[in-house]
């Protein structure tokens, strides 16, 4: 007998059988609200004419072009449009096939830059203790979250570590915050100059803390002193947009509101909604010059690299974003979404934090709200909740067990941005 190989494999999820707005049905009739995109992914929802549509439309012309041989005018029109949005002048666009493969190929074209550039001894990336950058080697060598690397840590290259902006947490009660903020970069300059600052390749952060920590900012001034330091050092700046990007927050690019330009922006989940698994490298004029007039070639070739049908969802996804205004829609029914959770969770002994920006928001759940005591790890709250959740037919994306040595239990709701009030 054979099976498809589930997550967990002793364990067979609901069959879903059909997803509209914001609902998932399966198999057996049962609804199911989903308040968290999927993984945060799904922005518009579910079955939306127009992506089905402009996807139907690509299938019926060219279905596939290998990238070694042509191009598309949808994987330009894309291209053109990710960029004209984006801040500064990351005006180019590499499609890839997901989230992983977009930190790959942003690991790998910095690198690149610096080869090419005549500094082959660069090597070294600095990223934080509790992040997430996806589950490819290189991705996973780069992300912080112990569970998910344990068992390949012998596979995984070095990476150097410095302290997320975690301010519920990591902030003592009666610094200031921007005391605070200075020692998070002066511990970033530190990290730099152990490994040398000609020895490394860049810094990789989540502007918006996503599966580790459940939708935390940055506090205000961090990305700037980054950027500071980055061009101090001369590392590049590389901003991990696949879960907080493409509009979830409020801003297309999740980094426009901490008012810096990263080198690189590596994109995933909501650029195509879920329509397509699609992701996208952008980089600055500076990196993609150097590499065009060094080999000429970036050396991440992927089979399915600007997938003809992929771009398509994502264009039709990035123009209902601009022709239904979703990106002031998503701040506003944030700030009514974070209100109605703060009326209805504030005060439980249970829940010590409820933050985030747009519509991507988190949870943290606590033994005690005043101590900020976490649950004992082998209880998997978070994986309680969600099953829970499932059982009462919402979807919520839990995270959680420990990480770095530190416990937590996060709830992310990350509903799509054509929620209403009253769902
Ligand atoms: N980077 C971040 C910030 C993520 O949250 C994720 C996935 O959750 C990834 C990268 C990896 O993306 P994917 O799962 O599409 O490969």
């Amino acid at each position: 007998m054979t099976h498809l190989i589930h997550r967990n494999l002793r364990h067979t999820p609901p069959v879903a059988v059909s997803a509209f707005g914001m609902y998932m049905r399966d198999s057996a009739g049962k609804t199911y609200l989903d308040a968290s995109g999927g993984a945060a992914v799904s922005s518009l929802g579910h079955s939306h004419p127009d992506v089905l549509a402009a996807m139907q439309a690509q299938m019926k012309s060219a279905s596939y072009a290998h990238s070694g041989f042509f191009t598309t005018d949808v994987a330009e029109e894309l291209a053109h449009r990710l960029a004209t949005d984006a801040p500064g002048d990351l005006n180019h666009v590499y499609l890839v096939s997901g989230g992983s493969e977009a930190i790959e190929a942003a690991l790998k074209l910095a690198r690149q830059y610096f080869v090419e550039g005549g500094e082959p001894q660069r090597r070294v990336f600095i990223a934080r203790r509790q992040s997430y950058h996806g589950n490819t080697l290189g991705a996973l060598a780069l992300g912080g979250n112990e569970a998910r690397r344990r068992q390949f840590e012998l596979l995984l290259m070095d990476v150097a570590r410095v302290a997320p902006c975690y301010e519920y947490r990591d902030r003592p009660a009666g610094q200031d915050l921007q005391d605070y903020t200075a020692g998070l970069l002066a511990e970033l300059e530190e990290r730099i100059i152990e490994a040398g600052p000609q020895n490394v390749i860049g810094f990789c952060a989540e502007p918006v803390v996503g599966a580790t920590l459940g939708a935390v900012p940055a506090t205000p001034g961090y990305f700037k002193g980054v950027r500071a330091l980055c061009d101090r050092y001369g590392i590049l700046f590389i901003a991990d947009e696949v879960m907080c990007g493409m509009g979830r927050t409020g801003t297309l690019y999740a980094i426009e509101q901490d008012g810096v330009v990263p080198d690189l922006v590596a994109l995933g989940k909501g650029l195509a909604a879920g329509y397509q698994p699609v992701g996208a490298v952008l980089a600055r004029d500076h990196v993609v010059e150097r590499v065009r007039n060094g080999s000429g070639v970036f050396q991440h070739g992927h089979t399915y690299n600007a997938h003809p049908v992929a771009a398509a969802a994502a264009l039709a996804v990035q123009k209902v974003i601009r022709r239904d205004c979703l990106l002031g829609a998503v701040t506003v029914r944030g700030a009514t979404f974070r209100r109605m959770l703060r009326d209805a969770f504030g005060a439980h002994r249970n829940v010590g934090d409820i933050r985030g920006r747009g519509l991507f928001v988190g949870l943290e759940l606590v033994q005690d709200r005043d101590t900020k005591r976490p649950f004992d790890p082998d209880l998997k709250l978070h994986a309680a909740v969600k099953e829970q959740a499932m059982a009462c037919g919402l979807m919520v994306y839990p995270m959680g067990g420990t990480i770095d040595g530190r416990r937590g239990d996060h709830i992310l709701l990350a509903p799509p941005f054509i929620a209403t009030e009253a769902d």
